[in-house]
């Protein structure tokens, strides 16, 4: 168990697309303990989702731990800490939405980004069994952010308006209580 440094923006690895596992490399020893130092980093940097690529492991994996409950964004239905392999999104319906973005990947940045609402994701489970998944307002946003990193897209690419990039400092001290601020992913 270990907890691994998170590479920032500028780092070419979170710009590459990654690459697929397959089914044997999915139950492996090196898959568990890679995701065992996941769950530690995440938790260690208080995030609710990791994306392999940010610990320099190009490969299409992923974890999400929303912890859920009442916040600022409403009642917000609980992801209990879930892995994601190989994952696809299929947005069905294009209505968006925005959030105060914010990425362990590029820290000490807030920005707005807008998102379809309602998504579909297919993805496989350690044991290589295909499941589904339907998401809505704020967990779609979350998802389809942490697998942006595996195809190499960071939430700065997704700003539509660049005025609305700006210092975590600087939003806590203008912008905070803005209904649509995201937990780092
Ligand atoms: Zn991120």
């Amino acid at each position: 168990m270990a907890v691994r440094k998170i590479i920032r923006m500028g780092h070419p690895t979170l710009r590459k697309p990654a690459r697929s596992l397959d089914k044997r490399e999915l139950r492996s020893p090196e898959i568990e303990r890679l995701l065992v130092d996941m769950i530690d980093t995440l938790k260690d940097a208080g995030g609710i989702g990791l994306a392999a690529p940010q610990v320099d492991e190009s490969i299409r994996l992923a974890i999400i731990d929303v912890p859920g409950g009442p916040s600022r964004y409403g009642e917000i239905p609980a992801m209990p800490l879930t892995v994601f392999a190989n994952p696809r999104i299929e947005i069905v319906d294009p209505e968006a939405a925005g959030y105060w973005e914010g990425c362990l990947s590029v820290p000490g940045l807030r920005g707005y980004v807008e998102r379809p609402q309602h998504a579909r994701v297919t993805y496989q489970d350690l044991r290589g069994d295909t499941r589904q998944l339907e998401l809505k307002g704020f967990l779609a946003t979350v998802f389809q952010h942490e697998f942006d990193h595996l195809d190499g897209v960071l939430y700065i690419d997704r700003i539509k308006d660049p005025t609305k990039l700006v210092f975590e400092d600087e939003y806590v001290r203008y912008l905070a209580g803005a209904r649509e601020e995201l937990d780092l992913v």
